[in-house]
């Protein structure tokens, strides 16, 4: 830090005056703008990236998880939409990941942000928001185009940025990491080419064993025990899931940019022992690492309600829920100790893992900031402790509050989104297709 600061002041052109106002086009961004424009809502949504559906398409992240309880879908009609447009399968409801075929999910969320008649803007960033006294006027947004900053206006804004930008740049309260501040780590999720699918037995392969031999062998220059895998995307093509960085803090630019240099580096011994250790891998070749960062935990926005572990223990319901979910409490590793990835397996697999049918309630103050007026939270930055952002942060999860988010935006009398019934909220989205 050079301790100087500098004052810039200009006119900058609001462009939309809008009911809605959507940041970040991710999971539950979309959901959001959907449910708030098909409400009857006039929606701007406006997303970093040159497309939709950020950590599922950007990211790479090669599966749907927490899809279901085992009995049911619990994402929300929106999940349903979702899973239908993509040819996921009947069975659907099960706990086992449903696979994404990542271009084929940007052109769904191309056509439901186009159907739905929002207005939608790629390639914009929020910079910053003009907010008083918790009331939020307009959101600045930088643009590649001639005036490289625009306003949006509207009567309620919905923070769909995963890391909670949007609020707490107005005034939000909000909480980072474990009682020390520790985060889950981030992945930098990748694809692969080359892949004998025949040859590999996802569930026959002992993959854990392989990794403990090819560390033990010193492959690895860090020790990281827990391995999601690589996950059929694709005729002969994977979706890598591994490669964890612990502790990186996706609101520092600093730890940002360690983080991208630090797995780009790893990433070739994942490709050594795949090839080497893994049978059907021999001639797997790495296609392209993610252009997003797979970050599993930034800011929670700190709301009327805060879901929390003990919520899940007790699987608990409230009158005001919006509806309900099931996925396990998925903490990864937060260090490189085999300590750290047991006590992870414990709760994953077991401890804090639902038996068949059995969920817990979400309710809709979790979206609602504390400190906000006419600010809703959608998808991985509601308000919940870190045990329950790692349940609810999966994309089905996203797609609840997403478009919990816009059908209470499009119902907010005079952009006061307490002035809303939860009653009312679920008759919309039952009603949905
Ligand atoms: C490595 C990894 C593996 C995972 N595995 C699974 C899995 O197997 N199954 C599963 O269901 N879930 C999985 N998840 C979780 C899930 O993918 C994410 O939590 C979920 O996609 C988050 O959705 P979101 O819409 O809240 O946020 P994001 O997907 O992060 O989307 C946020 C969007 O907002 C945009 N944005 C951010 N800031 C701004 C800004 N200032 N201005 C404008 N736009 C902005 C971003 O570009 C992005 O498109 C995984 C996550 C990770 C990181």
């Amino acid at each position: 830090m050079s301790g100087q600061a500098i004052e810039f002041r200009r006119e900058v052109p609001v462009r939309h005056e809008v009911d809605v106002c959507v940041v970040g086009g991710g999971a539950a961004g979309v959901a959001a703008a959907a449910a708030a424009s098909r409400a009857g809502a006039s929606v701007f949504l406006g997303e970093a990236t040159g497309c939709f559906g950020g950590l599922g398409t950007a990211g790479l992240v090669p599966a749907f998880c927490g899809v279901g309880n085992g009995v049911s879908v619990l994402g929300g009609p929106f999940c349903n939409e979702i899973l239908k447009a993509m040819d996921i399968p009947p069975g659907a409801e099960s706990r086992e990941f449903s696979y994404i075929d990542a271009e084929k999910l940007k052109r769904v969320y191309d056509e439901i942000v186009v159907e739905s008649g929002c207005i939608c803007s790629l390639e914009v960033r929020l910079a910053a928001v003009v907010a008083e006294s918790g009331r939020v006027e307009a959101a600045l947004f930088t643009e590649c185009g001639d005036e490289s900053l625009f306003a949006v206006k509207a009567s309620v804004f919905i923070d769909a940025t995963g890391n909670g930008d949007l609020a707490a740049w107005a005034g939000a309260d909000f909480a980072i990491g474990n009682a020390c501040g520790v985060v889950m780590p981030s992945t930098l999720c990748s694809s692969w080419s080359g892949i004998d699918w025949q040859a590999y037995d996802r569930k026959g392969t002992p993959l854990f064993d392989l990794l403990t031999k090819a560390m033990d062998d010193g492959v690895f220059s860090l020790k990281d025990w827990h391995h999601s895998g690589m996950f059929p995307v694709g005729r002969g093509i994977a979706g890598g899931n591994f490669g964890h960085i612990y502790n990186l803090r996706a609101d520092k630019t600093d730890s940002r940019t360690s983080g991208w240099l630090d797995i780009r580096k790893r990433i070739g011994e994942f490709k050594y022992f795949y090839r080497n250790y893994v049978p059907g891998f021999q001639r797997a070749e790495l296609v392209a690492t993610a252009a997003m960062m797979g970050i599993r935990e930034c800011r929670r926005i700190t709301g009327d309600y805060i879901l929390t572990l003990d919520d899940f223990r007790k699987k608990a319901r409230f009158d005001d829920e919006i509806g309900v979910f099931a996925y396990s409490v998925d903490i990864h590793p937060l260090d490189d100790t085999k300590a750290e990835f047991e006590r992870f397996q414990r709760e994953f697999y077991t401890n804090l893992r639902y038996k068949a049918g059995e969920c817990y309630g979400v309710p809709y103050r979790v979206l609602i900031p504390s400190r906000l007026k006419n600010v809703l939270t959608a998808g991985r930055c509601v308000s919940t402790d870190q045990p329950m952002e790692a349940s609810i942060r999966v994309m089905p999860g996203c797609y609840l509050t997403g478009y919990a988010a816009g059908t209470a935006a499009a119902l907010a009398p005079g952009g006061d989104v307490r002035q809303v019934a939860a009653e009312e909220i679920r008759r919309v989205m039952n009603a949905a297709r």
